[in-house]
């Protein structure tokens, strides 16, 4: 089967489900078209036969998921038109007649490989050539997007809010620089696997079907090294630090995955980077929360504050504002000062001030007649609803009783 072939057939159409399909769903779609076109079912129906081979097929690519990701990033490389030059046409089915795609992939693979599989395995290269440099020699061209790298950085509070630039460590696998890739000692080199002969595939037959599966033998890369480099111990690849500075932007939030498009791994073979993200944990304030763009703030008053009215004095980010409190304001009442919270893509939010009363745990004999005064003038009783209920139901009992 060449990869044209290959890219060419919907297998979520086959299975009649759709992209983003689940394991489950996936597994239940084929367990049902199986069992309803199985031979033994459709005895001589060749139609039936031929929709329960390629079902059978969907699936074995579908309920892989390493496979699957790897046949989504062809189909989806084809449909983006990256290979429009070749065919004319813009994606899969698209004009694409007399175009074979191994032709494409195979440039400069050893010797040419049969049936066609040599374009299929650089194609899907990590489904059937995973970790593999290059055949012997090192000659194989593979166009892939590189490896996705993730990382974490903390900054704190007010960086979140106002937008930081930081230093970011990656530690990540690069071409070992002793063999450059090779994988064997300088002067040394690696020779043919001699069960897949180089082609770093075996064929394993099941019932009428043919598949292809990384050989055992080479791990799929093709050549076996006798003597491997001292640095990378046969790897091909070193783990090395890479530094960069990355702008993290205004009103990030905790625990937030900024992406860095292109700051991945390299491609394989002239491929595009892959991304890297960065998990941003953003430290907590001593004062302020934060609730999306909106900054929180607690701000403790006292009794007579709130029952007088007042006017604070309260910290934002960038200096103070104040804030009228009006007489009779209630405990645990919100303030919002306009636009002095957090600005993210153009817009700003707000500062929400709450206030808190905070009883004084000890009084002085001055404060404490003031406050028995006050007790005693206070006629007004914010219980009258609970003293009312209280006092029907001794009426009641007190009549139940006579
Ligand atoms: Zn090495
Ligand atoms: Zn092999």
């Amino acid at each position: 089967m060449s990869a044209k072939d290959y890219y060419e057939k919907d297998f979520y159409k086959e299975l009649g489900v759709v992209k983003t399909a689940s394991g489950d769903e996936i597994k239940k779609a084929y367990r049902k078209l199986a069992r309803d076109l199985h031979p033994d079912k459709n005895p001589g129906n060749k139609q039936a036969e031929e929709r329960f081979k390629a079902v059978s097929e969907a699936y074995d690519v579908l309920s892989d998921n390493a496979k699957r990701k790897e046949y989504d990033e062809a189909r989806n490389l084809m449909a983006s038109g990256a290979f429009r030059g070749f065919g004319g046409g813009a994606g899969p089915g698209a004009g694409t007649a007399g175009f074979d795609m191994s032709d494409l992939f195979r440039t400069a693979s050893q010797g040419g490989t049969e049936g066609g599989m040599g374009g299929f395995s650089d194609l899907f290269g990590g489904l059937f050539n995973r970790g593999g440099a290059g055949a012997p020699g090192g000659g194989r061209v593979r166009a892939q997007k590189g490896a996705d790298l993730e990382t974490e950085v903390r900054i704190g509070f007010a960086d979140a809010v106002s937008g930081v630039t930081v230093p970011l460590g990656l530690t990540e696998r690069a071409t070992c620089p002793t063999c450059h890739g090779i994988g064997a000692k300088p002067g040394t080199a690696p020779r043919e696997c001699p069960v897949c002969h180089g082609t770093g595939l075996t064929t394993r037959n099941q019932g009428s079907f043919a598949f292809s599966e990384p050989c055992a033998n080479c791990h799929g890369t093709g050549s076996i090294i006798d003597d491997p480099c001292p640095t990378c111990h046969g790897e091909r690849t070193v783990l090395q630090t890479r530094r960069l500075t990355t702008r993290i932007p205004a009103g990030v939030s905790d625990g937030q995955r900024i992406k860095l498009a292109g700051k991945g791994e390299p491609g394989p073979g002239g491929g595009p980077n892959g991304d890297l993200y960065v998990v941003v944990h953003v430290s907590g304030h001593e004062l302020f929360g934060r609730n999306g763009d909106n900054l929180t703030l607690t701000v403790p008053v006292t009794f007579p504050e709130l029952a007088l009215g007042t006017t604070l004095t309260v910290p934002t980010l960038s200096g103070s504002v104040s804030l009228r409190v009006p007489p009779g304001t209630a405990n645990g009442r919100k303030f919002r000062v306009k636009s002095a919270g957090v600005t993210r893509k153009g817009v700003t939010g707000d500062l929400i001030v709450s206030v808190d009363v905070a009883v004084p745990q000890k009084l002085s004999s001055e404060a404490k007649a003031a406050l028995e005064a006050f007790a005693k003038a206070q006629t007004a009783d914010p219980r009258d609803a609970i003293t009312r209920a209280l006092r029907s139901r001794d009426g009641a009992a007190a009549g139940g009783s006579s």
